[in-house]
């Protein structure tokens, strides 16, 4: 599939993408803390935009200026003030003045013999700095720029200010930038020229050099000019690649499944409960896609707990009676075998063959699954990663469903559809991802929206309390286990580093152990897969009611006997993650209860998260509060979330210019194929410069 001269990258890009160590004065070590900083090649710095900015222009008169601001000054030096001997911890002072008033140079750091080569006594200087007052004195510490006068030297008007690091100085960094600008080529505009003019924004290379180049806080808004037009265009490439990529999994007919759906029947016999209408529309909507000669795309959207596996083995019920092989992929081995256990019965009612395959299965178990698949005497398969190894075949593989897909990446997500010819797409999601993220991750997906819970769910009711109200927390939980309760404990990321979170669980089990005896379990991520699985086995089944875990359990875990949930350090976990959380109880009949436990201070933001968990229980409504607390990048927590990371573009306020930017990748594609016409390979520039190219080769088929 891949056609090497259509991937390749237009050669004016070269110099962008070349490693920053080709600048001139980048040595190994400035290399290493810019791939830190921005990333390696010479593009990374030109992406990398100002903070903020400083006016630099002409202040005027010493006795004008103002403690605490930035100055550019003109100034006479009168004479210079080395410490005492014998003093070094006293600063070097060089006094300076105009006519208006005294102005005090101060340097705690110096070189003397460079301050009186740039401050001659009896010279005149521009300098520019922050201003202080130190009594009636007006000192400037270490300024920022010191220039000789008398050359009619001037500063920029303005100066930009980046996000830096220690290891740069911050006037290097401002020189590479520059020097990276430079490599920026004149590009064919790839937007459509009405749209730009509408929008009154500027090529995309004054934009980029514009952006650089603000003149007051106006220019670093997001939705200002050049950052808006910056950021519209990253949108276009997120939007023309999702797009590609869509129209390649399309380029095939799809197959018809148009089983009457005599299977499927047999598994809604065998369920204790009818589908809510919301399910019974998702059913539906799959169904006509199945049936259909094309092929099936579709995100099924579901909040914690509105019953998507159900949807699914319909799904994959109706793929098998027509003939074909169905897959169910999850993220972990317990969201693995948990479905398998959800699916097993259902399976067996059809009279339909169920295999589980995951990291565990080993030896001849995995040789006659494997057989199976091959030969298709095994119709349905629920699995890990395992399913996308390279030794597994399927005879024919008509759906692939993908579980809990922001777990996945793109490649990962396409890998076990590309297991079959035309092999049907669902792919589900209980995060609550608002309307926009949403297609910014699958851009014009078809999507099912189970919007409705299962009956006979209640609210849970949820608390907000300092950790040092521990006890009573303990208390309560052993109150409701006495009760016939089951509760999680869940214990917090620990910077990251799963070998902590482990140690504070284990700590947190000991100790809840020690205060509750044997009916304490412990479930997290080291343990091996058979111990994890005993760990849900007896909290589901009895022996143990307080399961205290990591955030193992916040994929799926699904015990509906539990009723109680303590999250401990609420305030480290994003709003999203919370939410999955609280969603492991509150699926049965009980009254469910989860208590937030946090480390005070709380900061603002930590405040209004856990005061909007407290106040709604509707994921969407969470998510996009999540978005407008914290922006896009963060919106699923801190763990690797599998969506789109933007450099520019900020979804909590770029929403409009997203949705712009799908209907331009539509009407670009429609227009233009092949991307061909000069908009088109304007737009193949495009998809080079944010690192969409891989989208690139789908043109090719
Ligand atoms: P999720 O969407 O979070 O994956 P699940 O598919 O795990 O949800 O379903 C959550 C629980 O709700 C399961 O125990 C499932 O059996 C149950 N359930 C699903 N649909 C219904 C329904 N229509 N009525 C009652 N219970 C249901
Ligand atoms: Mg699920």
């Amino acid at each position: 599939m891949s056609a090497p001269a259509i991937v390749m990258r237009p050669t004016i890009l070269n110099p962008l993408f070349a490693p920053v160590g080709s600048l001139a004065g980048v040595g190994p070590k400035t290399a290493s803390a810019l791939e830190t900083l921005t990333g390696g090649r010479v593009i990374d710095l030109a992406w990398h935009l100002p903070s903020g900015v400083i006016d630099r222009r002409r202040s005027g008169a010493i006795a004008d200026t103002e403690a605490g601001r930035v100055a550019t000054l003109s100034v006479g030096v009168i004479a210079h003030q080395p410490p005492e001997p014998g003093r070094r911890r006293q600063p070097y002072r060089v006094v300076c003045s105009d006519a208006t008033a005294t102005l005090v140079l101060v340097f705690f750091a110096y070189d003397a013999t460079y301050l009186k080569k740039v401050l001659p006594e009896g010279g005149r200087c521009l300098v520019s700095g922050r201003i202080e007052v130190f009594g009636s004195q007006r000192q400037m510490v270490h300024p920022d720029h010191i220039l000789p006068a008398d050359g009619g030297a001037e500063l920029p008007p303005f100066e930009a200010i980046y996000p830096q690091t220690a290891a740069i100085p911050s006037k290097t960094l401002s020189r590479l930038i520059a020097a990276a600008l430079e490599k920026v080529p004149d590009v064919e505009e790839w937007i459509d020229a009405a749209h730009v003019s509408r929008q009154g924004w500027a090529p995309f290379r004054d934009a980029l050099m514009a952006a650089h180049a603000p003149e007051g806080s106006d220019d670093l808004s997001p939705l200002g000019p050049a950052r808006a037009r910056l950021s519209f265009d990253e949108l276009l490439a997120n939007q023309l690649a999702l797009a590609l990529v869509r129209r390649h999994l399309q380029r095939d007919a799809g197959r018809a499944f148009t089983a009457e759906g005599r299977l499927a029947a047999s598994a809604r016999a065998a369920l204790g409960f009818s589908l809510t209408r919301a399910q019974e529309h998702a059913v539906a909507e799959i169904r006509a896609d199945q049936v259909a000669p094309t092929r099936m795309l579709r995100l099924l959207h579901g909040d914690v707990g509105s019953g998507k596996t159900v949807v699914a083995v319909l799904a994959m019920l109706q793929a098998v009676e027509s003939g074909a092989q169905a897959a169910l992929m999850a993220p972990t081995e317990i969201l693995a075998r948990q479905h398998f256990a959800t699916i097993e019965p259902l399976a067996r009612a059809a009279h339909v063959r169920l295999a589980v395959l995951t990291g565990r299965t080993r030896g001849a178990e995995r040789t006659r699954i494997l057989a199976g698949l091959a030969d298709g005497s095994i119709p349905l398969v629920v699995g890990t990663h395992a399913l996308v190894q390279a030794d597994v075949q399927f005879r024919d593989l008509g759906l692939a469903i993908i579980d809990e897909q922001h777990r996945f990446g793109v490649q990962q997500r396409l890998e076990l559809a590309a297991r079959g010819a035309a092999t049907d797409i669902l792919v589900m999601t209980a995060t609550p991802i608002p309307r926009t993220l949403l297609m910014s991750a699958y851009g014009d997906m078809a999507v099912s929206r189970l919007d409705e819970k299962p009956p006979g769910r209640r609210p849970v009711d949820t608390r907000v309390l300092p950790a040092d109200r521990l006890d009573e927390v303990v208390a309560a939980v052993r109150r409701r286990i006495g009760g016939g309760d089951k509760a999680y404990w869940v214990c917090p990321l620990v910077e990251e580093s799963e070998t902590l979170d482990v140690a504070a669980a284990e700590e947190r089990y000991r100790s809840l152990q020690a205060l509750l005896g044997e009916r304490v379990g412990l479930l997290h991520g080291r343990m091996k897969g058979a111990e994890r699985d005993k760990a849900v086995a007896q909290f589901r089944d009895g022996c143990v009611d307080l399961l205290v875990a990591t955030t193992v359990i916040e994929v799926g875990v699904d015990v509906p006997a539990a009723s109680v949930v303590v999250i401990e350090h609420a305030e480290r976990f994003g709003l999203a993650q919370l939410h999955q959380l609280r969603g492991r109880v509150g699926r049965g009949s009980r009254d469910s209860t989860c208590l937030l436990l946090y480390a005070p201070p709380l900061t603002e933001t930590a405040r209004a998260r856990l005061t909007v968990l407290r106040e709604t229980d509707d994921g969407f409504r969470i998510a996009e509060e999540d978005l407008k607390l914290r922006g896009g990048g963060e919106i699923l927590g801190t763990r690797q979330t599998g969506l789109p990371a933007f450099r520019i573009a900020d979804l909590s306020v770029h929403g409009d210019l997203l949705a712009a930017a799908h209907d331009q990748a539509r009407l670009l594609l429609r227009r233009d194929p092949a991307l061909d016409t000069p908009q088109g390979r304007a737009a193949r520039v495009l998809l080079h410069l944010f690192d969409r190219r891989t989208a690139i080769r789908y043109l090719a088929s």
